[in-house]
């Protein structure tokens, strides 16, 4: 007993000591990094620039830095937040964990983070990392962002939709904030006197004390880049001043094929165990396009380790991608045992967002996936795009963070040069109905006019407008509808319009309840599972849950199959044992675990918001029909019926289109069928009702779409 009793203590206090030692050495490493040096200077700048620009490479300790300092600079007061957007959730996530650590908090406390369908802040959360599009909903109960006194917009290199469109909303609330604050109070100006002094306590006091009481604080405006153009914003925002941070830079040695690689993946795979073999320690970083890619290289990796005598298996994969559940993202930061090497597949989510520590090594196909929008089918579609020259540059830095690295890119050298010098915005490529429902909830009445760091194609934004009139959103002039809350409502579901819309149609077709749950599967990855060597089985199990009714309601069945699968196990099992056995039956059933984990964690989050709207969850029961004409009512926009000649075309654009292989309509070539990405069902019987003879088949009228149905 008293042997225990001494294991017992000594394990506590060895505990203690390794905390003490994690905490020195994450002090040492704060210390160390280049943004440090610079805290006093960036600082000041601060207080004297309204917008700031910093520039500093991947590493330098930006995004986890700076808030900080401005938390000791006293940016907090008054219980005002520190909001720093992410264009990713990933690096909203592991970033704001990794702060807390550092600032010795639980995350949700003093550090949070907050992206769509998943909120980890409280009232005491003073530095908040978030996604741009997360803020820009934010902005909608809170249009001048009160509680913010300074915005870290981060990676703004990135150009994302959603940072673009922040940066635009950023500048107009700036502009407000400063007006009212000079309007009432027509006293010093912080930001040419703001100096920076240190307290008794050591920490920075900074003038914002003085505005204490002040209705709207001025707002802080931090762009934040890893890439050196600071041109491009500096002038958005009237010559705003940019900040260089030096950041570290070792040589990269670059290497090319000598030939045109025919298939990257496998390419990528022969690099991986070359480097293993035959270079010295150090991490490997390969980027790769996505889930699917990574997940396949990850398996053949894994059984070529296995083949590799014992004595050189000290080689560990591990995935990074944004569908990853956090737990696993933060695998790639945990050390390695010394004389094990690790490799890390990635997305480009590693290639500025979240910085991994010990990289000497980086693979690069030289290919990204992005998203591409045709205006004229108004047909978004991810594609797997060459990178551009600034991309492969980000890329091959990667490797020379902590000393001399090299890069295997996987194409001739001759590719290089022809690669555009840097990726096009996305607001140039994509389906923007999003936004500028955003922008018009947001107050902005004529998106055409918006100041838009880039503007997007005219075309774009028209075909974008014209969807959100006919889905009943906005009037024919663009503004957001005063007599009717649909527009509103919509704005306010963190979705996609048509699936807003969806759910608001549904409540009024007595399905809410199947609606919510076929957008919850739509919104997540492939539900279904269908392993190469297991395809007949795969196939056998996916038919116990087919309806003839269409995709929509095979997917209803899968998820009260498993919804009434935890209720049946409920009363027997803890929470855990209940999550491991659902697993279990999902691997019985071929169905995708973690897709299936994501729905209902989305079904809870739309759940609670369509309650807080106040629309009736209702179900229509066995009425099937019922369920099909609201489908029609949602998703008219995406109709295709069946041409004398068997083809389909789609109802609206007059596009050709096909019923995916992977549909349950695929063998019974329906006359008329609708849906949304490859999920179909059967319309013929209730879109028919809609259809008026004599109307044009060009556009259809939402209203006229449900008045046809509330009429039966
Ligand atoms: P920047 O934004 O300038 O690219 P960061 O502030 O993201 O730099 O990273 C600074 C340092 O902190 C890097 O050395 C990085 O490896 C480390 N770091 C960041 N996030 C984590 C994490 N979750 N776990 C461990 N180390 C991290
Ligand atoms: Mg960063």
């Amino acid at each position: 007993m008293e042997r225990q009793g001494l294991d017992a203590k000594v394990s506590t206090n060895d505990c203690k000591s390794e905390n003490v030692s994690r905490k020195r050495k994450l002090a040492e490493h704060r210390k160390s990094l280049p943004v440090a040096s610079v805290e006093s200077s960036l600082m000041q700048e601060v207080l004297r620039n309204d917008t700031l620009i910093i520039v500093g490479e991947t590493g330098s300790g930006k995004t986890t830095q700076i808030p900080q300092f401005l938390f000791n600079a006293g940016f907090c007061r008054d219980g005002k937040a520190i909001g720093v957007t992410q264009p990713r959730r990933v690096a909203a996530v592991t970033v704001a964990k990794r702060v807390a650590e550092e600032c010795g908090v639980e995350v949700g406390q003093k550090v949070g983070y907050s992206i769509r369908f998943e909120d980890v802040t409280s009232s005491s959360t003073r530095i908040k990392y978030m996604t741009d599009g997360l803020l820009l909903r934010e902005a909608l109960l809170d249009p001048y962002l009160s509680r913010y006194s300074v915005i870290i917009v981060d990676e703004a290199h990135e150009r994302t939709v959603n940072t673009d469109v922040l940066l635009g909303f950023l500048k107009k609330v700036q502009k407000t904030r400063s007006r009212s604050l000079n309007d009432s109070f027509n006293t010093e100006n912080m930001n040419t006197n703001g100096k920076l002094e240190k307290g008794n306590n050591g920490k920075y006091v900074s003038s914002l004390r003085q505005h204490r009481g002040r209705k709207l604080h001025p707002l802080k405006l931090i762009i934040m880049s890893a890439s050196l153009d600071a041109r491009l914003f500096s002038e958005y925002f009237g010559g705003a001043k940019a900040f260089r941070v030096q950041g570290r830079q070792y040589p990269v040695a670059i290497s090319y094929t000598r030939k045109h690689v025919l298939d990257y993946t496998e390419a990528t795979l022969i690099t991986i165990f070359q480097i293993h073999l035959e270079e010295s320690p150090g991490d490997i970083l390969a980027f790769l396009t996505g889930q699917d890619e990574i997940e396949s290289i990850e398996t053949l990796a894994k059984e070529t380790i296995q083949k590799l005598p014992e004595s050189k298996r000290n080689l560990v994969v591990i995935p990074i991608y944004s569908a990853l559940p956090s737990e696993q993202q933060l695998r790639v930061f945990a050390p390695t045992p010394p004389g094990v090497r690790k490799v890390i597949l990635a997305t480009n989510i590693a290639e500025t967002s979240v910085t991994i520590p010990g990289i000497k090594y980086v693979i690069d196909p030289g290919f990204v996936k992005a998203r591409t929008y045709d205006p004229n089918k108004g047909m978004e579609s991810l594609i797997v795009f060459p990178t551009s020259k600034a991309q492969a540059l980000q890329r091959s830095g990667r490797a020379g963070r902590e000393g001399p690295g090299k890069c295997f890119r996987q194409y001739p050298e001759d590719m290089f040069y022809k690669l555009e010098d840097s990726t096009k915005p996305e607001i140039k490529r994509c389906n923007l109905s999003n936004v500028i429902l955003q922008l018009t909830a947001l107050g902005v009445d004529n998106v055409t006019e918006f100041d838009f760091l880039e503007a997007p194609p005219r075309q774009a934004i028209f075909k974008s407008l014209e969807q959100l009139i006919l889905l009943g959103a906005i009037t024919n002039d663009g503004k957001l509808k005063l007599s009717d809350p649909v527009g509103h409502q919509m704005a306010r579901i963190p979705l996609d319009p048509i699936y807003s819309k969806a759910l608001i149609v549904a409540s009024q077709f007595n399905c809410l309840e199947e609606m919510l749950i076929t957008v919850s599967m739509l919104s997540v990855e492939s539900i279904f599972y269908h392993p190469r060597e297991k395809q007949e089985e795969a196939r056998a199990k996916m038919k116990c849950f087919s309806s003839p009714e269409g995709d929509h309601l095979t997917l209803i069945n899968v998820y009260r199959s498993a919804v009434d699968f935890l209720n049946k196990k409920k009363l027997e099992l803890s929470k855990e044992k209940l999550e491991k056995s659902l697993r279990k039956w999902c691997k019985e059933n071929f169905i995708n675990s973690r897709s299936l984990r994501h729905a209902r964690d989305i079904h809870s989050q739309i759940r609670r918001h369509v309650e807080q709207m106040g629309l009736p969850l209702n179900s229509c029961g066995d009425d099937m029909l019922q369920f099909c004409r609201c489908l029609a009512g949602s998703f008219f926009l995406n109709v295709a019926t069946k041409q004398p000649d068997g083809t389909y075309r789609d109802f609206s654009s007059g596009e050709v289109v096909q019923i995916h292989p992977s549909s349950v309509l695929f063998r019974k070539k329906p006359d008329c069928f609708g849906g949304i990405q490859h999920w179909t069902a059967p319309l013929q019987k209730v879109f028919g009702e809609v259809i008026s003879t004599e109307r044009s088949t060009k556009f259809l009228d939402s209203a006229t779409v449900s008045e046809g149905y509330t009429v039966d």
